[in-house]
């Protein structure tokens, strides 16, 4: 394999593939980013358009796409609920055939393959923290199913080309990730809590804001892609990556309320359907595989968002302004 890599980033406009693509050009790697813009922006990817190694692809993965790579990595899906619920059809088609398509070309590129699977494979989980050897607890028919299922037969997918063609696979499941370059509008709780925040609108909790979830830093999880991306060859998949430090919803409102300093007040909203009720990851496997361990407080990674998406807000004031 030569030192400098030509890697394909499906979903390399979005809020996590941007980042990806980033730390890839800075390995020294030739990166084809490859989106349809459903959810993604070029303007996660606008401060990478001239450099000479990167390159960006519109086109949908439930397409077939003949190119040249040696590794590829597959982040497209919308992954915000209001978004991914829009057309849920589309959503399952995305995970689906966009992982039958990627896989196709691993095989006859001979490329390693890298999945962004999802703690929502878990589903309502029955078992706290959640080991990747848990099955899960996923309605097959709800509003949430497109993903998840979707989500679930892609990792199928994975383990099948793995054991019928020896593509050489790796499979993560994310836990609750955020951190600047999510967009305005993506619907997931970090954001809107954060731009309710500054704009002073009240904090929307759904349900009592009991639920719990453990929310990661963005440079910690792609520290720990890249990690799994290069160990060694064999090693056990899937594999969980995520910050264990587990908060209710209403204590991440309180922590946004402290951060921002806001006067906004806490709502109460209805809880949607299906919505996990806990969610932590177990994360041994990858601690001991891959030595990966995430190391920004929610605090700390908050705080950073927070300044991101001030200059965000303040940009598009100054455009409205007369
Ligand atoms: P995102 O919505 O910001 O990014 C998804 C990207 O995929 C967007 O740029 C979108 O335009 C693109 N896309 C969607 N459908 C496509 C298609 N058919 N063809 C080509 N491009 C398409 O979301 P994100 O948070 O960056 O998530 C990236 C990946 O990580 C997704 O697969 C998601 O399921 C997974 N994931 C994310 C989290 C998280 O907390 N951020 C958690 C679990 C899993
Ligand atoms: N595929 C692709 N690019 C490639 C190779 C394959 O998009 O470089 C697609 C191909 O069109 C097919 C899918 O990947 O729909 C699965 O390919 P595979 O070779 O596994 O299956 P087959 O073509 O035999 O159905
Ligand atoms: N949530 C909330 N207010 C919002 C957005 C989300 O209370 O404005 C809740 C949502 O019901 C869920 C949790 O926050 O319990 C995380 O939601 P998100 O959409 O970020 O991700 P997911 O449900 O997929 O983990």
């Amino acid at each position: 394999m030569p030192a400098t890599k030509r890697v394909l980033v499906t979903g390399g406009s979005g809020f996590l593939g941007s980042f990806l693509c980033e730390s890839l050009l800075e390995s020294g790697h030739e990166v084809l980013c490859v989106d349809n813009f459903q959810t993604g922006s070029r303007e996660n990817v606008m401060h990478l358009q001239d450099h000479p190694r990167f390159e960006v692809l519109r086109h949908d993965v439930t397409v077939p796409l003949w190119v040249e790579v040696d590794e590829i990595w597959n982040l497209a899906c919308p992954a915000s609920p209001i978004h991914y619920q829009t057309d849920p059809v589309q959503t399952v088609k995305t995970s689906v055939i966009g992982a039958i398509n990627m896989l196709g070309l691993a095989k006859r590129t001979k490329s390693k393959i890298f999945q962004a699977s999802t703690s929502e494979v878990y589903g309502d989980p029955s078992i706290h923290p959640q080991p990747e050897a848990y099955w899960g607890n996923v309605n097959p028919i709800g509003p949430r199913s497109c993903y998840d299922e979707g989500k679930r037969c892609a990792e199928t997918l994975f383990f099948d080309y793995q054991r019928e063609c020896r593509v050489n696979i790796r499979v993560a499941r994310i836990f609750n990730t955020y951190g600047p370059r999510m967009s305005v509008g993506d619907g997931r709780v970090v954001s809107n809590f954060i731009v309710q925040a500054l704009k002073g609108e009240p904090i929307t909790l759904y349900g009592e804001g009991a639920q719990t979830r453990s929310f990661c830093y963005v440079d910690d999880l792609i520290r720990g892609f890249r990690a799994l991306m290069d160990a060694p060859d064999g090693l056990p998949l899937p594999v969980n990556l995520g910050n264990p430090g587990e908060f209710s919803i209403r204590e991440l409102a309180e922590l946004v309320i402290e951060l921002t300093g806001t006067r906004s007040q806490m709502v109460f909203q209805p809880l949607p359907r299906d919505d996990p009720r806990q969610r932590k990851p177990d994360i041994s496997r990858a601690r001991e595989l891959l030595g990966w361990t995430p190391r920004t407080e929610l605090r700390a990674g908050l705080e950073r968002t927070i300044a991101y998406f001030e200059s965000r807000l303040s940009q598009s004031r100054d455009r409205l302004a007369p």
